[in-house]
């Protein structure tokens, strides 16, 4: 489903809509949108772009004396939003610089998947697919009539599928035991497929399949089909716009923090990625016998191991997404790659082989999770894979064994790293390996993401931890 200008100008009027809701993204992976009359929405809108935007106010854009910014909706990614009562449509905008010169804005996250886009062609492949496995959780939402001066209303969530912790008899159900359990175990089926009707029927993202996942508590994946770069990064902003929507239809709270709950699984959004010329994938062949992987393929998947700390920063941004990439959790730790191990960053899926099944030969890179910025994850991934492909760092030997519960002298031996374990062991690694990014990023988009990591990594450091309470009360 994508649609051209004039199909979008001919919709607006056959389906009556009302409002456009032009939709953007920040620098660190917020959705916002502003709304407009229909009525006063040109067909020229799509080329000059409307001046509706002050960057000084969208954290990471400007500073408040460059404020003026365009955003220039994209008419292939018209859709309708059902759950507004107004019949309203969305298209997602780039973001351009005011004044004169109308250039894609270099902190516009589009704009830079759109750059990465262009840099994968450059360098011969004319397509990369990208398949995220977007992970989140569910809770029910418990309204309270607690006036906090600061934060106005507040609520409690509760978790769903564990109702004995909180009522009757005290018994917490056990963690890590939620994935794929029928109902009523999984209440959140008829959840799912509403949100499936919707990203499907009205946003035109294909969906392969969903389910409950390993969390105990409400915790789903809807697998959407892959797609090209910028595409993708749509498609997932496009995902958590409506899965928290519709959680909020039925007053629950559906959150992309990668690690809501102590000691159950945390939330991954795995990347699949391959790389493309003229209708062929180039990560597959099929002489390589344990992992079908094509010599582009090693050297794509050798750029990300030798990046990977600094990757974390862009693909792991959040000091939540450090609680996750823990020991224990099916979420990786150590930089490694195997066919099956899901404590390794890469995985390279095994569940077919041959080539009836070459178009599906592809990375996995398990380190990502949803707080990420999608259009800022894809453009860090392709560039590491990339500068592996021109600098020839092939991936190295796999390890099959469950590096979880290897000893470190073992894994010294086998050479692995580990991931950064804070984000500002990330930042400080991006800090100091940024040269692979900077035919994608500009050097001032990477000084926003390391400032603004270190102002929300002091933000939680200079707070006591609730946990520390039960730690050190009484020393
Ligand atoms: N929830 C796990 C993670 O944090 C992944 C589980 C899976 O392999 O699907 O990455
Ligand atoms: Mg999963
Ligand atoms: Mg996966």
């Amino acid at each position: 489903l994508t649609f051209t200008a004039d199909q979008v100008m001919s919709r607006l009027k056959e389906d009556k809509i009302k409002f456009l809701d032009l939709q953007f993204t920040g620098l660190f992976g917020r959705f916002h949108h502003t709304t407009m009359d229909s009525k006063m929405f040109r067909a020229e809108d799509f080329t000059d772009g409307l001046p509706k935007l002050d960057g000084s106010s969208i954290r990471g854009f400007t500073e408040i004396h460059e404020s003026d910014l365009i955003i220039r909706p994209d008419p292939s990614t018209f859709a309708t939003v059902p759950w507004i009562g107004t019949p309203t449509a969305r298209l997602i905008c780039d973001i351009l610089s005011g004044g004169s010169k109308r250039e894609i804005f270099p902190r516009d996250p589009r704009g830079i998947a759109k750059r990465a886009e262009q840099y994968c062609i450059d360098q011969g492949f004319d397509t990369s697919y990208w398949g995220p496995e977007v992970e989140f959780f569910v809770f029910d939402k418990l309204e309270v009539n607690t006036m906090t001066p600061y934060q106005g209303q507040s609520y409690h969530i509760q978790s769903r599928e564990a109702p004995w912790s909180t009522d009757s008899v005290g018994y917490a159900l056990r963690l890590k035991e939620g994935y794929l359990p029928s109902a009523p175990g999984d209440t959140l089926m008829e959840y799912r497929n509403e949100c499936v009707d919707v990203l499907t029927n009205n946003f035109g993202i294909v969906c392969d399949a969903h389910h409950h996942e390993v969390a105990t508590a409400g915790q789903c994946e809807i697998d959407i089909r892959f797609d090209t770069l910028v595409n993708a990064a749509d498609a997932v902003q496009s995902y958590k716009y409506i899965v928290k929507n519709i959680a909020k239809k039925h007053n629950m709270i559906a959150t992309m923090m990668p690690k809501p709950i102590a000691l159950d699984n945390g939330s991954g959004m795995h990347v699949n990625v391959s790389l493309w010329n003229k209708g062929k994938n180039l990560f597959y062949d099929f002489a390589d016998e344990y992992a079908e992987m094509s010599q582009t393929a090693r050297y794509f998947g050798g750029g990300i191991i030798e990046h990977a700390q600094a990757l974390a920063a862009i693909v792991a941004p959040t000091t939540n997404s450090y609680r996750r990439l823990v020991p224990g959790y099916e979420a990786p730790v150590y930089v490694a790659w195997s066919t099956g191990n899901r404590s390794a960053i890469i995985r390279i899926p095994a569940h077919y082989k041959g080539p009836k099944f070459a178009n599906l030969k592809r990375i996995e890179f398990r380190a990502p999770d949803p707080s990420c910025n999608p259009y800022l994850a894809f453009s860090a991934i392709l560039a590491a894979g990339i500068d592996g492909i021109k600098k020839k760092r092939d991936i190295g030997d796999p390890v099959n064994e469950d590096i979880f519960k290897m000893s470190p002298k073992r894994r010294r031996e086998f050479g692995i790293t580990q991931l950064p374990a804070s984000l500002r062991e990330a930042y400080e690694e991006l800090e100091s390996d940024n040269a692979f990014l900077k035919p994608v990023f500009d050097s001032e988009t990477i000084d926003r993401i390391i400032e603004h990591e270190e102002k929300e990594h002091v933000e939680l450091a200079v707070r006591p931890h609730p946990h520390e309470f039960s730690m050190y009360a009484d020393v």
